[in-house]
């Protein structure tokens, strides 16, 4: 029999502890509870996958939205999700950023990461419409997502 590599083969960059805890941002973020180094995939966003019309009909009633649409017609909502990236926090700075890559929207670090470093991300358009204020403190800062 040749060896074969099993489907369950946790990816490369698989584990990167994080955790989820009171963000000086907004409510919960995820922070990093070790250093990542630069420019790495540390996870992807993980979550229903739903249609773009779904995304926007649930954005519009959902009080926390967490959904990302990948493409002109699908998207993952994350809402029920208890840990991960749908905790993740925007920041006009962000220290990772967001790769669509088929389905998927992956996570990867723009810089090296301090551990106990909140991560964020620039959410880019967002389902607020410009209309939500920015928390997030930078210098830089766009004022409203
Ligand atoms: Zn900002």
């Amino acid at each position: 029999m040749p060896s074969r590599t099993p489907a369950s083969t946790p990816p490369r960059y698989w584990p990167r502890k994080m955790i989820v805890q009171p963000s000086p941002i907004n409510g919960k973020g995820l922070f990093a509870a070790e250093a990542l180094p630069a420019r790495r995939k540390i996870g992807e966003f993980e979550g229903e996958k739903i249609s773009r019309r779904e995304a926007r009909r649930r954005a519009k009633i959902q009080r926390h939205i967490a959904i990302v649409e990948v493409n002109n017609n699908k998207a993952i909502d994350a809402a029920k999700q208890k840990h991960g990236f749908r905790y993740i926090n925007h920041s006009c700075a962000p220290n990772t950023y967001i790769r669509i890559f088929g389905e998927r929207a992956e996570f990867y670090t723009l810089r090296r990461i301090q551990a106990g470093e909140e991560l964020t991300c620039n959410y880019g358009e967002t389902h607020h419409e410009g209309l939500r204020p920015c928390t997030c403190h930078n210098k830089k800062c766009r004022q409203f997502l």
